[in-house]
């Protein structure tokens, strides 16, 4: 018979041995492109306290090519996409919507300049900011409303299901 502890040395698992910032390890893309001695981006090391209101952001990048991040909080992290011709203003607007990499919360504060050579290079300013509320979330489809400055009410992102997986659809509701 084996007389073996139930207790092991405790040791974290290697998903949780590789990344200091949070247990599921959804900053790890997101620390990869990422020197934190050359950019001021954060990395993500704060908790959020449980109750508040969930945040988006909209931050105005002039990196190579002008784009708009748009930003959810969505499971302690910030679901991102970077949408080049800015947030549709009229239901008529169909924006590409391009997925990246999930942001640490704190980064929904962030404006600054990313120094030369370093990942998304350029000056990154907040164009709006506020709170929404979830309607629908799911793999391929999110809504929305957003109660922001500018932003207010419905926005629906589709996700196209042909071609590059990463590829939405930035819309405004009726
Ligand atoms: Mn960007």
């Amino acid at each position: 018979m084996e007389n073996k502890t139930v207790k092991q040395t405790a040791k974290a698992p290697p998903e949780q041995a590789l990344n200091q910032f949070g247990k599921n390890n959804q900053l790890k893309e997101y620390h990869e492109k990422r020197d934190f001695n050359a950019t001021t981006e954060p990395q993500g090391n704060k908790r959020k306290k449980q109750n508040q209101n969930k945040i988006f952001v909209v931050q105005e990048h002039h990196s190579k090519r002008l784009h708009y991040d748009f930003r959810l909080e969505h499971m302690g992290v910030l679901k991102s996409w970077a949408v080049p011709k800015g947030i549709p203003e009229s239901t008529a607007d169909k924006r590409l919507a391009v997925e990246t990499e999930d942001h640490p919360l704190e980064y929904a504060e962030f404006e600054g300049t990313i120094p030369e050579g370093q990942y998304g290079a350029g000056t990154v300013t907040i164009w709006d900011e506020g709170n929404y509320e979830t309607k629908v979330w799911n793999e391929n489809m999110i809504e929305v409303t957003l109660k922001g400055k500018k932003l207010l009410g419905r926005y629906v992102l589709v996700r196209l299901k042909k071609g590059d997986d990463k590829n939405w659809l930035l819309l405004k509701g009726k």
